[in-house]
């Protein structure tokens, strides 16, 4: 389909800030979390044809200063300030592009931006399943560098009981998928996933499945309610019982104490976390631990993130 004047609203790993968002799908292929924005909205997929108009006219005006009225606003808008390096596919789940059109996709960035450093997407584990290691190997030798995926929690009570549509062994055998390709890899879990009552099972068991998978980059964020989805009902429905702040970081501490990777950027920045920590593994995991217990002996709220300043 054509997505004329509208676009996905832009939500992107913190490490694309600088990128260039070029929406090529809208939505999730999944669409099943509970907890998530995207929960039952149907993928669009936009027409090869628009997104390959889309390229074209950013080219025009990065690489000849001329501005081509097709381009979005908001667009023209990121294009002036982009610094040429990277560019990140819209949206929740770009991977699931059909493949042979991805394929021309990177190449025509590829043609028009010869110097770009890298394409990134973010990609469900189900998606990565149906692609097989070739095809993605060839993704990435056409430009793209790093993909993204939501892991959530390795506990499979949880993943069941969010409708995350995967186990966690799946989600290890994705993963792998990727790092075989030579693709970077990004994970995230969410803290506070499991509920007052599945915490220590799903610090563990993420613990478990983030050592499992060896990432190059994983990130935790700290679950936020989001309206209208169906864990909001749960939660209003007295059905699942949210963590106060200091349980989300005992939560992150046993999971942390628990990971073993062999190099792995490890980071908590992300505006949902109450305390932004990050570090390289194995190296750093000592002086991380230290940051947390002392902020647990503590217990002095003044140390965390206010509720009003966290965000998604
Ligand atoms: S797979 Fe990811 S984007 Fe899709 S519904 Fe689940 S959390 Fe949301």
């Amino acid at each position: 389909m054509r997505f004329g004047r509208e676009r996905p609203e832009i939500i992107r790993p913190p490490s694309e800030w600088r990128s260039y968002y070029l929406p090529i799908t809208w939505g999730c292929s999944h669409a099943g979390c509970s907890f998530c924005r995207w929960y039952g909205e149907k993928l669009r997929i936009r027409d090869l044809e628009e997104i390959e108009e889309e390229i074209r006219a950013l080219s025009l005006l990065r690489n000849h200063g001329v501005y081509a009225p097709s381009l979005h606003p908001v667009a023209a808008r990121i294009a002036i300030e982009w610094d040429g390096r990277r560019i990140f596919l819209q949206d929740a789940d770009a991977l699931a592009y059909p493949y042979e059109s991805l394929v021309e996709i990177l190449k025509a960035l590829r043609e028009h931006f010869p110097s770009l450093e890298r394409v990134g997407s973010y990609a469900t584990p189900q998606i990565l399943l149906r692609r097989s290691v070739e095809q993605l190997r060839k993704l990435r030798e056409l430009g793209l560098g790093i993909l993204y995926v939501g892991v959530e929690s390795g506990d499979d009570l949880v993943l069941e009981k969010v409708g995350k549509g995967v186990r966690s062994e799946e989600i290890v055998e994705a993963c792998r998928k990727v790092k075989e390709a030579g693709i970077a890899l990004s994970v995230t879990v969410i803290l506070g996933l499991g509920g007052k009552e599945r915490s220590r099972e799903h610090a563990l068991r993420t613990a478990e499945v983030l050592s499992r998978i060896d990432p190059e980059f994983a990130a935790a964020l700290t679950l936020m309610i989001v309206p209208g989805t169906p864990l909001e009902r749960e939660v209003q429905e007295g059905r699942f019982s949210l963590l106060s702040p200091f349980e989300i970081l005992e939560e992150l501490k046993l999971m942390l104490e628990n990971c073993d990777f062999s190099s792995c950027f490890f980071s908590t920045m992300h505006a949902s976390n109450y305390l932004p920590l990050r570090g390289r593994f194995p190296q750093e995991k000592g002086k991380l631990l230290s940051i947390l217990e002392e902020v647990l002996r503590r217990r002095d709220p003044g140390l965390l993130r206010p509720s009003f300043l966290r965000a998604l």
